[in-house]
């Protein structure tokens, strides 16, 4: 059955306060970045708005700052030049890596880091045509009054699948907003919420204007890696994945940092994760990270792979990659 676009109009400021402006007069507007999800979920009758307020012809978003003071990207830049700067494929290899991973070279080059970090939740019953969802009564987070995935609850699962944010988080990253009521600066990591129809900590007119790691969380001796699961090994959104990453400590004791996503309705840090301290069995303590990791996930009925697969992958994979990021900090 054939799915039309429905009609709207886009508007194109060319400043942050034009944006926020043109958000506040036409508050049922949607902020576009590259489209590449967007308007496919336009065109599924999954977005309803007549105006769109297209960000792409914002200078000020489109910046990628790297040196000893740490790291800055804006929000309009794509993820294909993410991918090809040296720098940051050097000092931050999780966040090439996992921009490398998104898609298909193609929307790469229209993406957005913005779009990426603030892409909507998905689910095997939300993300299909109106037709199929309306054969199949809606569901909680369109239209519906019941949720397939979990019919007892209130809420709805659906999953964040954006691999960027995970590799953000174990770099530290902060996130940079912009809205009616100024601007502001909060953890990445405070911007989701496990709640899949409401997963973005934004108010109302508010959108991301870049994305900052502070120099303190860069270590010279410290590496990431960015791996993930998926039914294709090309063009597609993770089952789950992880983003991990290593540092030596003074005291030559191995501090690790993990984030997932693709399991939850936010991307999220794996807490309570000890420093390998030297001398200790390494191969016990990234098995006990991949226990954390088992039982902090919460993968549901979203996809059509086992919630219970997506677990032990990406738990499994959290220990593939510590253990390889260990040896290669013994090399440095
Ligand atoms: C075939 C296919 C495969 C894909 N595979 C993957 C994948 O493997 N991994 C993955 O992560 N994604 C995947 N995607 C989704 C998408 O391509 C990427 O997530 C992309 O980075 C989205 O960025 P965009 O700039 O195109 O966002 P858009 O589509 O323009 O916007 C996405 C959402 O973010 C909002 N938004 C955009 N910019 C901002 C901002 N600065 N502040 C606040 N809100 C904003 C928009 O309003 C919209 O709700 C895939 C898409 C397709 C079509
Ligand atoms: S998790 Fe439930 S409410 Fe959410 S999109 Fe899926 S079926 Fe709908």
């Amino acid at each position: 059955m054939t799915e039309l676009m429905p009609e709207f109009e886009i508007v194109r400021p060319e400043s942050v306060n034009q944006a926020v402006a043109a958000l506040t007069a036409r508050p049922a507007s949607r902020f576009l970045a590259g489209g590449t999800d967007l308007i496919v979920n336009m065109r599924r009758g999954l977005v309803e708005t007549d105006t769109l307020v297209d960000l792409t012809g914002i200078p000020e978003l489109r910046y990628i700052k790297t040196g000893n003071t740490g790291l800055s990207i804006g929000a309009g830049v794509t993820l294909r030049e993410v991918t090809t700067n040296p720098e940051i494929r050097s000092r931050y290899a999780a966040i090439a890596e996992a921009c490398d991973t998104i898609a298909g070279p193609g929307h790469r080059s229209a993406a957005t880091v913005g779009g990426n970090l603030c892409l909507d939740t998905r689910c095997i019953y939300y993300n299909q045509s109106h037709w199929w969802r309306k054969s199949n009564g809606f569901c909680l987070k369109y239209k519906g009054d019941i949720c397939h995935v979990a019919p007892a609850g209130n809420r709805c699962r659906a999953a964040f699948c954006g691999d960027l944010a995970p590799a953000l988080l174990v770099h530290g990253a902060e996130v940079e907003l912009a809205g009616p009521g100024g601007s502001r600066r909060m953890p990445l990591a405070d911007l989701y919420l496990e709640d899949g129809d409401n997963h973005l900590r934004l108010e109302p007119g508010e959108f991301v204007v870049a994305v900052h790691i502070e120099s303190q969380n860069i270590q010279n001796s410290s590496v990431s890696a960015y791996a993930k699961v998926r039914h294709r090994g090309a063009i597609d959104f993770p089952l789950a994945g992880v983003a991990v990453a290593c540092r030596k400590t003074d005291e030559g004791a191995i501090e690790v940092t993990a984030a997932l996503t693709g399991t939850n309705s936010r991307p999220f840090l794996v807490e309570g994760f000890a420093p390998v301290t030297p001398g200790s069995d390494r191969a016990a303590a990234f098995m006990d990270l991949e226990k954390l990791v088992q039982k902090q996930v919460s993968p549901q009925r979203t996809t059509s792979t086992a919630s219970h697969y997506r677990r032990l992958a990406v738990s499994a994979l959290a220990r593939r990659l510590a253990t390889n990021l260990a040896v290669a900090l013994d090399r440095t």
